[in-house]
Order: structure tokens, then sequence, then C-alpha cells
């Protein structure tokens, strides 16, 4: 070029150039921060998903009102404790529990009482368990609770703790404090016996728990 005026469009094409890049580089930076910002809300679903999915799974597996397991998650921790115990070779204890004259405690403090009486058992339970016990809700105000490495004696000496916490940690509920009890059975799984048989003679032992008085547990 032999003057300004010559080169002069040349330069006007490189700002403009320069410009374009500048802008197209800021336009990529502002998508570029708005996929982040849907990547994160993505990823923030995802973990609230999971979250619905877990709960879902535990409420499948345990009772809303006690938070116990139910008797699918029973049958679960009953698949898995009868393994474990087989694989070990160590002992199984079984309890059956039933609440002693629930239905008068219903019929003189009303249902939703009843309701409360029931969670605080299930929550004095879970306090004087060990940790690898298992506390699951048999059905209406029956409970069965699983003590894998646990042989009768020792079983029937951590149902008879349970019945002395419960005494001490009376339930209370505005000017009603009452004494619950209940009466249970306790067996000891069977080399040879399905976990439902030994279910059903730490159940037998909790209706002789019964017959002798109630407020007893019986080694079945
Ligand atoms: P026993 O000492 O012989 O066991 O007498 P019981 O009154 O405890 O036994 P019964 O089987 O006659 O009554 C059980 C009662 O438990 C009747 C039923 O209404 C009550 N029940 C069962 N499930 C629930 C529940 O989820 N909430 C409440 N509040 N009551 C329940
Ligand atoms: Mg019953
Ligand atoms: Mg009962």
């Amino acid at each position: 070029a032999s003057s300004i005026a010559e080169i002069a469009p040349a330069i006007q094409d490189a700002l403009s150039a320069t410009r374009w890049m500048s802008s197209e580089s800021a336009r990529n930076r502002d998508e570029l921060s708005a996929m982040k910002v849907k990547a994160e809300e993505a990823a923030a679903e995802v973990a609230q998903l999971r979250k619905a999915l877990d709960m879902a799974s535990a409420s499948a597996r345990n009772d809303l009102l006690t938070g116990a397991l139910n008797r699918k998650g029973l049958e679960e921790a009953l698949e898995r404790e009868v393994a474990r115990a087989a694989r070990q070779n160590s002992a199984l204890s079984i309890a059956f529990l039933d609440i002693d004259d629930f239905k008068s405690i219903n019929d003189t403090h009303g249902h939703s009482l009843g309701d409360d009486a029931l969670s605080h058992l299930a929550q004095v339970a879970r306090e004087s368990m060990r940790p690898q016990d298992t506390l699951a809700r048999f059905g209406g105000e029956e409970f069965v609770i699983l003590m894998p490495d646990t042989c009768l004696e020792e079983g029937v000496q951590t149902i008879v703790r349970l019945q002395r916490a419960l005494t001490q940690r009376f339930f209370a509920a505005g000017d009603t404090r009452l004494f619950i009890t209940f009466s249970a059975g306790v067996a000891e799984l069977g080399k040879d016996e399905s976990p439902m048989e030994a279910i059903q003679r730490a159940d037998r032992g909790m209706y002789q728990a019964k017959r002798a008085g109630k407020n007893k547990v019986v080694s079945a």
C-alpha cells in the first residue's frame, strides 16, 4: 500500500472481524454458562429422584407407623440372616412379641393413642436392641425380633431386658401414663428348620406366655 487511504478498508475489515470474533466468543461463553446451569439443574433433579426412589423402596420394606420392617422387609432380613448364620455357623434367635391387652388400651384411650403406644414400643425396642438385631412388625400389635449371633438363653435374656426397659420408659401422652407389657416366645433356629417354622415356634411360645398370665417370656 502506498497510502493510508489504501489500507483503510483492510483495517476496517480486520476491525470488524475482531469485533465479530469477540461477540462470538461472548455468545459461546453465555451459552456455556447456560448449559452449565442446565446441567446442574439436571443433576439436582437426578439426586432428588434418587432420594424419592430410596424413600419409596424403604417404605415398601418398612411399616410407616412404627418404622419397623414390615412383612416384606422381614422376609428379606430373614433370608439374609439365615444365610449368614449358616455361613458362619452361628446361632440365630427369633422372638415373637404380642402386646398384652392392647384391645383394652384402644378401647379405653382411643385408637390414636394405641397407635402412639405401638410406636413407643418400637422406639424402646430399637434403643435396647443391639445394632445387628432387626425389629419387624409382624401384624397389628405383634412384633418379631431377629437376633443374630444369639443362642436361645441370650435371646430370652435380651427380651427380658426389653420388658424391663419398657417398664422404666413407660408411655406418657398428656395426662395418660401407660405401662405397656407384652408376652413373648423365643426360638433358636434349628439346623434343618425353615425360618417360618422357627417363627411359628416362637409364636406358640408367646401363646404359652399368655396362658401363664401374660407379661412373660417363654423359650420355645
Ligand atoms: P392379648 O393380651 O390376649 O394379646 O389381648 P389383646 O387385646 O392384645 O389382643 P386382641 O387380639 O384381642 O386385640 C388386638 C388389638 O390390637 C385389636 C386391634 O384393634 C388392635 N390393633 C391392631 N393393629 C392396630 C393398630 O395399628 N393400631 C391400633 N391402635 N390398634 C391396633
Ligand atoms: Mg395379637
Ligand atoms: Mg395382644
